[in-house]
């Protein structure tokens, strides 16, 4: 039986603010103390972001860290071999974060398009291996910017969920909150969506933000159906604490929501156990690849939310997380890729050997 498809509500909606005078960032005692983190951790610098091609002097005092650093997480692209390898008689299952993997970090959310060469290499990958895009923003944003309609789909950190429906499958059936569906994102699909309960109370908050971030000029307030994302990447560096301040002030009226942090981004979510690694393990079994020996998952992402799923594969040693990072930092994953340019370099990659005679993956 079909059924409607369940996303009439879940259009992003995206509100910049202000043009109303900032205020001044008054250290407060609640934030110095690092309840909320707002800092630059985890977050290059925006000219970091635009010239990673330049050899400015303050990247070539770097380079020996980054380095180092690939000792300990080593390049996807040199190790592949080593990687495929292990792969031999496997079957690979490929998770893709979208913002700062197959897309690069840009100033507003709703810019951030990945290339014409990104979409072919991830459509060719998706004809070897069962590839899923797993991103914070909502699904129909993340489709909307991918366009494939071949791909699994998790938005909102994987509290929702689609993929498309494999034969007379129906992947998802025993699985509460889960529904076929059709629509205009594709003629017959399937969703999971652990979360629906607290859709009226994200709501909420969201209208709840878009008023009060009014005063802070270049904040942005993202709707992603289950979370709710404040972008501070556009706020003067005086004002972050201004920020912080007033999420921290809004989740208090709401005990079932906490806060997350990633790249100039504050995550407002559910309090649910689910994040990214979980929908790693539930596409996997959903997939029926829930078997550690047939199977080598592979995820590449970039965000701090990715490293739930980084750890999901190495303590259960079985497939690889790859970090996608310009700069040393500490993660779960097992290897990196320095930017989304390598991170199209090692899909290709995989394109060559899915279609090689060396494997079977299919
Ligand atoms: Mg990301």
């Amino acid at each position: 039986m079909d059924l409607k498809l369940n996303c009439k509500s879940s259009t992003p909606s995206i509100a910049p603010f202000s043009k109303k005078k900032t205020i001044s960032g008054n250290l407060d005692d609640g934030l110095a103390d690092g309840k909320i983190d707002v800092t630059e951790s985890s977050s290059p610098s925006r000219k970091k972001i635009r010239t990673n091609h330049l050899k400015d002097h303050a990247q070539e005092e770097a380079l020996p860290k980054y380095k180092l650093w690939m000792f300990k997480y080593p390049s996807a692209l040199t190790s592949f071999e080593q990687m495929t390898d292990h792969a031999k008689g496997k079957k690979i299952a490929l998770f893709l974060d979208y913002d700062g993997t197959l897309s690069p970090i840009v100033n507003h959310p709703d810019s951030a398009f990945m290339s014409s060469e990104m979409r072919t290499a991830v459509k060719s990958v998706a004809e070897y291996f069962p590839t899923a895009i797993i991103s914070g923003r909502s699904r129909d944003k993340v489709f909307e910017l991918v366009g494939l309609t071949e791909l699994y789909y998790a938005g909102s950190h994987g509290m929702d969920m689609m993929g498309p429906v494999r034969g007379s499958k129906f992947l998802f059936k025993d699985y509460q909150n889960c529904i076929r569906s059709t629509g205009i994102q594709r003629k017959e699909s399937q969703m999971f969506q652990p979360a629906t309960e607290f859709l009226p109370t994200i709501n909420k908050v969201f209208r709840s933000l878009v008023e009060s971030m009014g005063r802070i000029k270049g904040a942005i307030v993202e709707n992603n159906k289950f979370t709710v994302s404040v972008h501070y990447r556009q706020v003067e560096k005086k004002a972050w604490l201004d920020v912080s301040q007033i999420v921290h002030d809004t989740l208090k009226d709401y005990p079932n929501l906490k806060l997350t942090h990633g790249r100039k981004v504050l995550e407002i979510r559910p309090i649910l156990d689910w994040n990214k690694g979980k929908a790693v393990e539930f596409l996997l079994q959903s997939l029926d690849l829930g078997n550690s020996e047939d199977v080598l998952p592979i995820f590449v992402g970039d965000d701090r939310t990715d490293e739930d799923a980084f750890k999901v594969l190495r303590e259960k040693t079985r497939g690889y997380g790859i970090v996608v990072s310009s700069v040393p930092k500490d993660s779960s994953a097992f290897y990196s890729l320095r930017d989304p340019s390598e991170v199209l370099v090692f899909l290709r990659y995989l394109v060559n050997w899915g279609g090689s005679d060396s494997i079977h993956s299919k």
